[in-house]
């Protein structure tokens, strides 16, 4: 198993120094694997001290949430596994105020026993310790001995207890308010792929590509069931309707929502559960007043999610809403009350030129047309290639730039003359396709709006055809030889421009065709010097450029349409 690691056992440590390397915050205390506030020396007696901790493997847990509004240290055990009784003894030592201390504590049997001892033991020496312990893992409900594990709603708790720390409440007060906030506190979790322990082998447990597990904890255990692959409205909703169920949430109460990654999930897809989550909780009619989505709480590289919500009564507002300035958790102004979106200036439309007229479009839209349909069905072809040699997304682009210029064929036909319409398909090009065909082929289709120069000939086209060609150089700085769409594209266009007197429409564009076939062809032979098949070095040669084919695909349609047309008079 690959890792970024020197040895398994010097993880933690490792971790730790870089950690408190790279902040202006936070410190470590001695040679202990105890994370502390920078400056903690000054912080007032009057305080508790706030202390948490437990096995590594969860980070930015518990480590990042040290600093004001939130923990005064981190005690931190090997991976997946307690700190020692002496490790939380020191931190009690080194941290606790005259004010006591309160230790927060997941509910894991060896947690429990190795801070519980170190709270007995500090109390014995003159220390007021309170600890909680947090259990908010729906999946295990109320029924069993061991209780429900504490996952990821914990930093919860730390931010809920620290704001109360710090305007000044006891130990006591700290403990009833912890223990009445978890009352109404639930996690459930979903794995997509269990995580792998430094030095291990092999992960805790296999999943078929089209499983997952539901219920499980943070230490890459096995859930309590698997089942097949939702999507994330459905998983939103199943782990809503858990969480609901379990404490009882009703219609009209405010909550806390938080959507944690386990390590090895990307970002982009917690903002899509988020968002499913969010619906969900609407649907059960709760107001989702404070929001979080990020990696909270984590199980190393384990890929999945959880989902936490918490019940919100009045007095846990401010106390939500109080800052906080520690690594790991974002600073909100709450409650969320702005609109999500906010509207766009108007969009711009087509700068039209003088002349007026009515040209006959529907030839000219009969070609559009076809060359879109011909990009839609070469999306899987071109998908293929630029896997190949760039990153996989050219079939999808142009798909997506052809179905958007069939959408609004409408607004292409409204123009009145051909110079206009391919100023209106460069809009539609711009505003669909991305990556880098996007804005070759949009100020491509621009050069063609010279035929207003040139005239609607077949000579004015070719003409034109040459601007659009000297646009997509200008702007890629591609010359033939390059190994990009320019090495089928000018081959065409100069088989267009060669042929631009007394050659039928119909066999100048098959010259085009074949022309821009054995461009594609060419560049088989060729080591790509631009664009993303350059990152490739020598691996790209033997590849065709899939810039280039899609070119081909689109003389090969037009050939193809005008000549099936005049075949068929
Ligand atoms: P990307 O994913 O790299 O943003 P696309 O997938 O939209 O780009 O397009 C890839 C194609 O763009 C390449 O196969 C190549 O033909 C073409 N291309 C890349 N760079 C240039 C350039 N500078 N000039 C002309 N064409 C280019
Ligand atoms: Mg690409």
């Amino acid at each position: 198993m690959k890792k970024i690691i020197n040895a398994p056992v010097d993880v933690v440590d490792q971790y730790i120094s870089g950690l408190t390397k790279g902040s202006d915050r936070l410190q470590r205390l001695a040679e202990k694997p105890i994370v502390v506030r920078a400056q903690e020396h000054q912080k007032p007696q009057s305080k508790v001290a706030l202390i948490s901790g437990g096995g590594s493997g969860h980070e930015p847990a518990h480590a990042g949430y040290v600093g004001p509004g939130m923990l005064d240290a981190a005690v931190l055990g090997p991976v997946f596994t307690s700190p020692s009784v002496d490790d939380v003894l020191t931190a009690i030592r080194a941290i606790g105020t005259e004010a006591g201390t309160l230790l927060i504590v997941k509910n894991y049997t060896g947690d429990r026993l190795n801070f519980g001892l170190a709270a007995e033991l500090a109390k014995t020496e003159g220390h007021t310790v309170e600890m909680v312990i947090v259990a908010d893992d729906a999946a295990l409900g109320d029924g069993s001995r061991a209780g429900r594990r504490g996952i990821a709603g914990t930093v919860l708790v730390h931010k809920i207890a620290g704001a109360a720390a710090e305007r000044g409440d006891t130990p006591a007060q700290l403990r009833s308010l912890v223990d009445d906030f978890t009352s109404g506190l639930a996690t459930v979790g979903v794995g997509l792929e269990a995580c792998t322990i430094p030095g291990a082998t092999e992960s805790g447990f296999k999943l078929g590509p089209e499983e997952f597990e539901w219920g499980l904890g943070i230490h890459g255990e096995a859930g309590h069931s698997r089942g097949t692959m939702l999507t994330a409205a459905r998983i939103a909703e199943k782990a809503v309707a858990e969480l609901v169920e379990d404490r009882g949430f009703s219609a009209g109460e405010h909550v806390a929502v938080m959507v944690n990654g386990l390590g090895g999930t990307p970002e982009i897809e917690l903002g899509v559960l988020l968002n499913d989550v969010l619906t969900e909780l609407d649907r059960h009619r709760l107001s989702a007043t404070y929001v979080w989505a990020g990696n909270f709480m984590t199980s190393l590289d384990m890929a999945g999610a959880s989902v936490t919500v918490a019940r919100v009564a009045e007095h846990f507002r401010p106390l939500l809403e109080d800052p906080v300035n520690v690594p790991a958790f974002p600073v909100h102004s709450f409650p969320l009350v702005q609109e999500p979106t906010r509207p766009a200036p108007p969009a711009e439309s087509v700068a039209r030129s003088d002349r007026t007229g009515d040209e006959d479009l529907s030839g000219l839209h009969h070609l559009v047309t076809a060359v879109c349909e011909a990009l839609i069905d070469a999306e899987p072809v071109l998908s293929e290639m630029d896997r190949r040699v760039g990153d996989g997304d050219l079939g999808l682009n142009l798909r997506r730039g052809a179905e958007h210029v069939l959408q609004h064929g409408h607004e292409l036909l409204r123009e009145s003359n051909s110079a206009d319409y391919m100023k209106c398909l460069s809009l539609l090009v711009r505003r669909s396709v991305g990556g880098t065909s996007g804005p070759l082929y949009s100020l491509g289709i621009l050069g063609l709006a010279s035929v207003e120069a040139h005239g609607a000939s077949t000579t004015g086209w070719a003409q034109a055809a040459a601007e659009g060609l000297a646009n997509i150089k200008r702007l890629g700085g591609a010359e033939v030889g390059d190994c990009t769409m320019v090495d089928a594209l000018q081959p065409a266009v100069e088989a267009l421009y060669n042929n631009r007197s007394d050659t039928p429409i119909g066999t100048q564009l098959s010259t085009a065709a074949h022309a821009a076939r054995k461009g594609v062809d060419d560049t088989a032979e060729l080591q790509a010097a631009l664009g993303r098949g350059s990152y490739l070095g020598a691996r790209s040669t033997g590849h065709r450029d899939p810039g280039a084919e899609a070119v081909a695909v689109i003389f090969a349609a037009l050939a193809e349409t005008v000549n099936g047309g005049l075949s068929r008079e």
